[in-house]
């Protein structure tokens, strides 16, 4: 079988046909197979700005190289003479091909083929299996999610979480935005930071093409979120049909960080009364659920809990807080709350009072949990789960630009151009 017949089956490049496939090798090491391309007769070609067919003005003398997917690990190159073309819009212009688009030298297929393969190995680990460079990977999987952006659909949105995640050390954070409707949930949108501002550029987006009431973000019926103010006063400015729901994921978060901040202060106070440090190694067991403690952690928290300790106080406080999410009505939950910020508050410790007074501010969005009955319970969070992962497993990645790229090609659910074979 020539390789020629098999380029045919893989490909369909309707008014093109390939000439002559060569194998070339230059010296012991370089060895590469070309394959000419050539107009079909009579096959005219189209504007590579709007895809019309024009009459060709004139054509290259010399071959382009468009990399193609390798065969056998050996680099496989078309060759093919451009045209250009007259177009009655956009004047003398280079004509469009169906395997490549602008000056990229990638053939759609080879950028498809490394970016499948960067879902299942690090960029640097696609570059090295596949003899190409970091950079032609990040090329190719940006060129697929930027392809998946544009042909994406953002109708019929209705839920929306937002969240934020710690990009770098320091203050560097970036807002995420999932959608997290029955059947579909995704990730929509990522940007930089966690202001007012971050989240307004992504209702921007999100917005585009629509208006007035036909606003997309118009059309959100929830939002689930945590407390921080800069995203309730955007949520409110935009979605304003929507009921914003602070998730359990992020209340349990916060009431978390404050048995961690006790847990501080009575390891410090410990140390300064000349006392036994008995919570050495002790700060996993809190952070843990119950059910997820090693037997020597649950065997030493049973140790703990016969000190009188504040921080055993502030975790038991925190567990019987699980409560509150198992209320089927909004009303006895409330009731419930009530009465566990008074318990809160006359225990003292200081970092579970700022707590109650958090809830407490915002005690109206947190009983939207009932209303909406349950959305997104750990929706949020799994997607939490999966970022983490997936920035951990793409370490190759240093600017915001990648990280979106990881982020939207791993979660993003993106639609992918359609080819003939799929050649990973
Ligand atoms: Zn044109």
């Amino acid at each position: 079988m020539l390789l020629k017949t098999i380029l045919n089956l893989v490909t369909n490049y309707k008014s093109f046909r390939f000439g002559r496939v060569s194998f070339e090798k230059k010296g012991t090491a370089e060895q590469y197979i070309t394959a000419e391309i050539k107009p079909r007769k009579n096959g005219k070609a189209v504007c590579s700005e709007c895809g019309k067919l024009c009459p060709t003005y004139d054509t290259a003398r010399e071959a382009r190289r468009f990399e193609f997917v390798p065969l056998w690990n050996i680099p496989v190159y078309f060759l093919y003479m451009m045209r250009r073309v007259t177009c009655p819009e956009h004047n003398v212009i280079v004509e469009g091909v169906p395997w490549g688009d602008g000056k990229c030298t990638q053939t759609i297929e080879h950028r498809q083929f490394l970016a499948n393969w960067a879902k299942r190995l690090s960029w640097s680990e696609v570059a090295e299996c596949f003899n190409t460079t970091y950079g032609k990977v990040f090329r190719a999987v940006k060129w697929i999610v930027d392809w998946g952006l544009e042909h994406r659909s953002l109708d019929g949105v209705e839920s929306l979480g937002v969240d934020e995640i710690q990009i770098r050390k320091g203050h560097h954070y970036a807002t995420l935005i999932y959608q997290l409707d029955k059947g579909f949930k995704r990730l929509l949108g990522i940007e930089e930071g966690r202001k007012e501002e971050s989240l307004q550029r992504f209702f921007d987006k999100f917005n585009e093409g629509t208006a007035g009431e036909e606003q997309r973000s118009k059309k959100i019926k929830f939002v689930c979120s945590d407390m921080w103010k800069a995203y309730l006063n955007v949520i409110g400015e935009y979605c304003t049909n929507a009921l914003n729901i602070l998730d359990r994921f992020h209340v349990k978060g916060h009431l978390t960080d404050a048995v961690n901040e006790t847990r501080k202060e009575d390891v410090a106070k410990l140390k300064k009364d000349g006392r036994e440090p008995i919570l050495k190694k002790s700060k996993y067991i809190f952070l843990k659920n119950p059910e997820n403690l090693t037997d020597t952690q649950a065997e030493k928290l049973s140790e703990l809990v016969g000190y009188n300790l504040r921080v055993i106080r502030a975790y038991l406080m925190k567990e019987d807080f699980e409560r509150f999410w198992e209320y089927k009505s909004a009303y006895w939950a409330g009731r419930f709350l009530d009465d566990w910020c008074v318990r809160a508050m006359r225990s003292k410790i200081e970092p579970m009072k700022k707590f109650v007074k958090m809830l407490r501010k915002h005690r109206e969005l947190l009983l939207n949990w009932f209303k909406s009955k349950g959305l997104s319970s750990g929706a949020v969070e799994g997607f939490n789960n999966k970022v983490k992962l997936t920035t951990r497993k793409a370490y190759g990645f240093r600017t915001f630009d990648a990280l979106e790229i990881v982020l939207f090609q791993a979660l993003g659910k993106l639609p992918e151009p359609k080819f003939t074979h799929r050649f990973w």
